[in-house]
């Protein structure tokens, strides 16, 4: 097999993977939106995806998000940032992204709203949640959560589309399903002081099976689309490196 075969039949492994998922606890496939997490997967690679029927992609890093904006404009298809944001880099996610899916800071929603007011702008956002209570990730905390989207409401450029975490990572599969299952009691809370957060963002190639058993719209997948990365992930999610 050569490098595209092989790209388009680990494709097909993933979506296999999400439809078994789902008939076998009665979800409908359809609801399940596959992002593909694509940090450091060059545009040859990418276009041969979106060809193939994939529609929606997810970047870590601003300069990877705009260098690939210019190849990848010709297809269609919507990129999600999903690194983590440093407020210097907001006026060119704003260009490049279409959601930004890493809002887990006041300062941060302040000044993007600021900036989308200056543009005259808009911009659907997910709020990252640290479920993990892992020091190395970024996202709020979860009892905070519900106070700070109460908060972002009142923030007229900001629509709220949902709620994005990274699950524990751990081979106990009963600690990651906690994470995901905090996620889901958020949006219900949410649900119920009147903030409609429609997408759970949560599930990566090592736990997605878990995530849509928890409730999970769309997952993000890399690895088991493209293979191995050169770096670890911790590189990914510091912006400041
Ligand atoms: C890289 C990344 C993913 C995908 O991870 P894989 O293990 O490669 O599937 C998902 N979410 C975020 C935020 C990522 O940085």
């Amino acid at each position: 097999m050569n490098w595209a075969q092989e790209l388009l039949s680990n494709l097909n492994g993933v979506r296999t993977r999400i439809h078994r998922t789902c008939l076998r606890i009665n979800r409908d496939p359809s609801g399940i939106k596959l992002l593909l997490a694509t940090k450091t997967v060059s545009p040859e690679k990418i276009v041969v995806a979106l060809q193939a029927g994939e529609t929606l992609l997810g970047e870590n890093k601003v300069q990877e998000l705009k260098e690939k904006f210019e190849v990848l404009k010709g297809v269609p298809h919507q990129t999600h940032f999903i690194g983590h944001l440093q407020t210097n880099k907001i006026k060119e996610v704003i260009r490049y992204a279409d959601c930004i899916q890493s809002i887990d800071r006041w300062e941060l929603a302040e000044k993007l709203q600021k900036r989308l007011e200056f543009e005259d702008k808009t911009m659907d956002v997910f709020l990252q949640v640290n479920t993990s209570f892992e020091e190395s990730k970024f996202g709020m905390e979860p009892e905070n959560a519900v106070d700070f989207a109460l908060r972002i409401k009142q923030l007229d450029r900001l629509n709220i589309r949902g709620l994005m975490t990274i699950g524990l990572f751990s081979s106990e599969v009963e600690k990651v399903r906690l994470c995901f299952q905090s996620l889901f009691n958020l949006q219900c809370e949410m649900k119920d002081r009147d903030i409609p957060v429609k997408d759970l963002s949560m599930g990566m190639s090592h736990d997605f099976e878990i995530a849509i058993e928890e409730g999970a719209t769309i997952v993000r997948v890399g690895t088991s689309v493209f293979g191995k990365r050169q770096y670890p992930d911790s590189y990914y999610w510091n912006e400041t490196r």
